[in-house]
């Protein structure tokens, strides 16, 4: 993603795609001090984007650091990208991180904070499956519990094991990795909120200890006003067998069924397919 035209967002400067570096010594590279944003634009308009904003600043609050823009900048800094690449339908990532400067130990209050956003193409994260229905792995690593990280932050330092699962699943020929949290119960996938349906109903982990996406708490909205009835509660993994439809959530995912999580399978439903088109079109409303 580093060689190509286009232009980024800087700092408060665009400046051109290759031309958008760091110093090797920038803080965030080193100890992970960094928070990010994935966020979609659909004809134009970003979903969502004033939530995005608000989240990606609530992020470097909760690992501890103030970002020097505020929402109105960093929503102008999005739609400015967006112009300077020609997108309208396009991936819009922001991210803020401690950056090089006088320290170089874990602790860096002296260093500048820095910002960019960047936008590109970018069609269906889990490409066929979409439609088909995505495996997905089941992965050894859990989500943290609470008190070990502020596992509420779109944060660089939680993505280390999703990185490693992720890997692990493609390897088995899986699109993504189904992980449980540190008590065991089913959390998310690496990037995505996960849902289940049985018998009409819904059901959907509580995100006690990993994000409330944007896109699943929009997908939860949709259902309770279809009345269709949505628990969030804690899911055991003895529970996966009795459920007969999945399907994931997250702006990059949006919602995408899930056919097969490791040896259990769910049909691609009537309502994954609904709430799957539903979504589509409320994006674009
Ligand atoms: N969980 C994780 C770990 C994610 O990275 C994402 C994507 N941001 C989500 C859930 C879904 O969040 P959202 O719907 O806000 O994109």
């Amino acid at each position: 993603y580093d060689d190509r035209d286009g232009m980024i967002w800087l700092d408060g400067e665009m400046v051109p795609w290759r031309s958008a570096n760091v110093h090797i010594l920038t803080h965030a590279m080193h100890y992970a001090s960094s928070v990010f944003e994935g966020e979609r634009a659909y004809g134009g308009t970003i979903f969502e984007s004033r939530k995005h904003s608000e989240r990606l600043r609530a992020s470097a609050k909760m690992i501890d650091f103030e970002i020097p823009y505020t929402v109105d900048e960093i929503e102008a800094a999005k739609y400015e990208v967006m112009k300077a690449n020609g997108l309208s339908d396009a991936y819009v990532r922001a991210i803020a991180w401690r950056g090089a400067g006088e320290d170089m130990g874990v602790a860096s209050a002296r260093n500048p904070v820095r910002m960019a956003v960047a936008a590109w193409t970018w069609g269906n994260y889990y490409g066929e499956a979409k439609t088909r229905g995505a495996k997905l792995d089941v992965s050894k690593w859990k989500r943290p519990a609470p008190d070990t990280i502020p596992c509420h932050a779109k944060a660089a330092g939680l993505y280390m094991i999703c990185t490693m699962s992720k890997h692990t699943a493609e390897a088995k020929g899986c699109s993504d990795a189904m992980m449980f949290d540190y008590r065991g119960y089913v959390a998310e996938a690496t990037g995505a909120n996960i849902f289940f349906v049985k018998d009409g109903e819904v059901h959907t982990p509580l995100p006690d200890c990993f994000l409330n996406g944007i896109t699943r708490q929009t997908v939860v909205q949709m259902l309770r006003d279809r009345q269709i009835a949505v628990h969030e509660r804690h899911i055991m993994p003895e529970e996966l067998e009795g459920f007969q439809q999945c399907w994931l959530t997250g702006t990059a995912a949006e919602v995408t069924p899930v056919g097969q999580i490791g040896d259990y399978n769910f049909e691609v439903g009537a309502m994954a397919r609904d709430i799957s088109d539903a979504y589509e079109k409320l994006v674009r409303t």
